[in-house]
Order: C-alpha cells, then sequence, then structure tokens
C-alpha cells in the first residue's frame, strides 16, 4: 500500500506587504524531503511504500499569490495523480496559509486530493499550533494533528502522531473521524505559551486523552490573528474512532479553553513603544533588549518601520544602543561603497551618520542572503539590511559586524526574544508597537473575522 508525502507551509499576514516568491520557499523534492520530515521510518517500517511529492516552505509572509501557489499545490497533485491508488496522503502544513482569490491554501489542497484519490484513501495532516481551521477542514482530512507547544520544539512528535495514527487505521481498516469546534477567541498570539498555565494544563489533559485507545488526536488550535479572514479564531479539532465521541471531547476542550480566555498575560514588560525606550535609558541592568512586536519579521512583517530608532534619535541617549535588522534596500545600496568611518547624510531622518560596518544577513536557514550595513548616530547604531532579515541570535550580529557584547540597549524586529537571544538579556522591553504584527487586535481593523470575537466583543460562549 502507497503513501504519498508531502508538505507546504506559510503562515499568512494580511497586513504585510512582501507575498512570498518562489524563491522564499526552502524546496526538496523526492527523497531529499525527508531531510526535513521524520515520517518516512514510520511508514516503510510497516510495510508501506512511501511515495515522497515535494517540501515547500517558506517564512511568514503576506499573502500568497495565486501563481506561486499553484506552482507547488500542481507539483504534489502531480504526485496524486501519477499515484491514483494511495491508500494514505500524509502532508505537513501550517494551517495558516492564505491564498489570493482562494482563502486557506491547505483546504483548496484537500478538496483538489480528494478529486484524485479513492473514496477510502485516508488523509493524515499536521499543523502549526497557530492554525487557523476552517469549517470544511474535517470533511476533508481524516486525522488532524497540532503542535501541542509555543514557542514550537515539538515538530517531530506532532508529525509522529499524524504518521503513526494513519499507520493504525490503514492497517486495522478503521474508518476515524474529526471534529472541529470553534473558539471564538483570539488572544495576543505572545501571551499564549504552553509552558505556563493555564496552557499547560489543557495540554497536559489533551495528552491524557490521546492515551485512549479510541481516540488518535486532541488538539488545541489558538488561532493566528493576522489573517484577515472568516476562519480566524481559536479551535479544538479532536480525531477519534467515532464521531460522537470526537465532537464531546472537542467540544468540552472548547469551553476549556474558552474559560481561560482572561487569563493570558505577557511573560516580560509589555509598554508602549515610548515607555519601553524610557525605562531602557533609565533601566540599571548591563544589557536591556527591546522587541519591536508590531514589525516582528518572524510573524510576516517586513522590518522596515523606524519609529523606535527614531525616539532613540530623539533621546540622544549616552547608553550604547543598536538597532538591530532595518529593511531598507536603498540605504544600504547608496552607501555600501562609503568607507567605515565616513560621514554619510541620511534625508529620511534628516541627520548626519557614520558608517559602522559593512556586514551580511544570515538567513533563516544559515545560508547568507544580502549586505547588511550598521551606520552610527552617536551613541546609537542601526543595522539596516538590504533584505528582510530576522536577528534572532548572536550570529546574526556576528555577520553583521557588529559586536551585540558591546551594547546596553539591543532593540530587534520580534515579539518575544528567541531563546538563543535569552542569555544576552538582562531585562526584555516587548514594545507594542504599530505594524503588520501589531497584537493588540482592536488596533488590526479585521473586516472578515466571524463576529462576535473575543475580546473585540464581551459575550457567551458555550460548545
Ligand atoms: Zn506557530
Amino acid at each position: 500500500m502507497k503513501i504519498i508525502v508531502a508538505s507546504f507551509q506559510c503562515e499568512s499576514n494580511s497586513k504585510a506587504k512582501l507575498h512570498p516568491q518562489k524563491h522564499d520557499f526552502e524546496y526538496f523534492k523526492g527523497e531529499d524531503i525527508f531531510k526535513k520530515l521524520v515520517v518516512k521510518e514510520i511508514f516503510v517500517e510497516n510495510g508501506f511504500e512511501v511515495v515522497p511529492s515535494i517540501y515547500a516552505v517558506a517564512l511568514p509572509s503576506a499573502t500568497v499569490e495565486r501563481d506561486t501557489y499553484e506552482y507547488y499545490k500542481e507539483q504534489i497533485m502531480d504526485t496524486l495523480r501519477a499515484n491514483p491508488d494511495a491508500a494514505g496522503v500524509y502532508i505537513f502544513f501550517h494551517g495558516s496559509m492564505e491564498v489570493e482569490e482562494i482563502g486557506s491554501g491547505e483546504l483548496y489542497l484537500l478538496k483538489e486530493i480528494r478529486k484524485v484519490v479513492s473514496k477510502d484513501c485516508l488523509i493524515s495532516i499536521s499543523l502549526d499550533a497557530h492554525a487557523n481551521i476552517t469549517d470544511e477542514l474535517c470533511d476533508y482530512a481524516d486525522i488532524i494533528s497540532g503542535f501541542k507547544t509555543v514557542p514550537h520544539i515539538d515538530q517531530k512528535e506532532c508529525q509522529q502522531r499524524s504518521a503513526n495514527a494513519l499507520v493504525y487505521c490503514l492497517k486495522n481498516g478503521v474508518k476515524p473521524y474529526a471534529y472541529m469546534q470553534r473558539v471564538p477567541f483570539l488572544l495576543k498570539n505572545d501571551t499564549l505559551q504552553t509552558a505556563y498555565e493555564p496552557l499547560k494544563g489543557l495540554i497536559e489533559e489533551t495528552v491524557a486523552l490521546e492515551k485512549a485507545p479510541d481516540v488518535f488526536t486532541a488538539n488545541l488550535f489558538l488561532g493566528h490573528c493576522w489573517i484577515d479572514a472568516p476562519n480566524t479564531s481559536a479551535s479544538t479539532v479532536v480525531c477519534a474512532t467515532s464521531k460522537p465521541r470526537a465532537e464531546s471531547i472537542a467540544k468540552d476542550l472548547a469551553n476549556k479553553l474558552w474559560a481561560t480566555r482572561r487569563d493570558y498575560k505577557f511573560l516580560c514588560e509589555a509598554e508602549l513603544p515610548e515607555e519601553c525606550v524610557k525605562r531602557a535609558i533609565e533601566g540599571k541592568e548591563k544589557r536591556i533588549f527591546i522587541t519591536d512586536s508590531g514589525d516582528n519579521t518572524t510573524a510576516g512583517a517586513e522590518g522596515d518601520t523606524t519609529g523606535i530608532l527614531r525616539l532613540f534619535l530623539k533621546e540622544k541617549t549616552r547608553k550604547k544602543t543598536c538597532v538591530a535588522g532595518i529593511t531598507d534596500f536603498d540605504i544600504v545600496n547608496d552607501f555600501w561603497n562609503k568607507k567605515e568611518g565616513e560621514e554619510v547624510f541620511l534625508q529620511q531622518f534628516d541627520c548626519v551618520g557614520k558608517i559602522k560596518a559593512h556586514g551580511e544577513i544570515l538567513g533563516w536557514t544559515k545560508e547568507i542572503i544580502g549586505r547588511s550595513l550598521t551606520i552610527a548616530f552617536d551613541n546609537v547604531d542601526a543595522v539596516f539590511t538590504e533584505y528582510r532579515s530576522a536577528f534572532i541570535e548572536k550570529g546574526n550580529f556576528d555577520k553583521a559586524n557588529v559586536d551585540l557584547l558591546g551594547y546596553e540597549i539591543v532593540v530587534v524586529k520580534l515579539g518575544y526574544l528567541f531563546t538563543e537571544l535569552k542569555p544576552y538579556a538582562d531585562r526584555e522591553l516587548f514594545a507594542l508597537s504599530d505594524g503588520a504584527s501589531c497584537v493588540e487586535l482592536a488596533r488590526l481593523n479585521l473586516k472578515k473575522i466571524v463576529r462576535p470575537m473575543f475580546p473585540l466583543d464581551e459575550f457567551d460562549f458555550k460548545a
């Protein structure tokens, strides 16, 4: 029996401007996809023939344009069309891919797949915990498994759960049922962390539920508030051997998740940018980080806003400060040939700066993706990058040729600091800034989401 394997992922952000292009997807084809996916052994050991399709995964970006989507979708469909006798299909999605003209990219692909495969073919998928589940998803996917950790560290276990359930059902002739219950809230993503209560306990409950012989997966999906679409919200999804069982567990989990809606708080100081700058300048700690959360490049934003840099320029701080990773192709390009120490006039800031360092941008998969240019404005160094970047670890600063350890204040375009940066931060300030990844739902002005939606609306809900 054959199982087709693929992965196609991009987390979308409706407010972001940079649509992912074909070359933005990390791409593997055939056997090479198993450099990234861990399911092959499970299928092979259980006697299945594995048919690899493609792995195409991009960083969070603006919505996916139709032709980019079709380009990868058709490659997956080609594998399906060449193997219409497949007994199973396994796909690792994100779950929040929004495609222009189409809507949910995951749902559309599943519908296309169902037109090709036999009616008994089982489809098993894995999803990010921030997936926005569509109402119809469970009509097209038999087994759905989501990450149980935020920040995400269980991608492998999630794939294995989906694969093991698929193997079990195929070997035993079991038809699994998936049930989705929407939970009408959209909370600040950065306040939802699974290492802390109340999510910790709820996740433990899903793990306990999955130990029952008739439950394959029990999932909490927290939603992803940066897509303006009707399926944007939290939800619970349960896959079990019978529909009533899946439904009753999904509803029970949904009611429990809803009951926690007021219990999520930031894990560090979260303030408006002006207050963060003030606290950083006055702070006694050796090194203070500010995250510019509204322009979080790891959430799809461009990383091109200069609000916090401008606040520091105005304050004329004596503290050695670095604002890292401002996307500005023109600044890098126009001044690239200037030597270190040379003065340049930056019209947009109406001030003179000094070239401090030429460097490189370290990309998401540790490759070099372009040039960076650091310009000093007295005590404030701004690292400009010609393309979007994410300063998530010391290596990003090293490649840009700036000494992270030499700064007392560091500004990066993230939500929470990545674990790799935490050892360098004696204090962390979360700036509630505007931008494509603004965490304040009311400021996002979403038009297509279903209402009522907490916290925009106050209402009672029971699944
Ligand atoms: Zn996620």
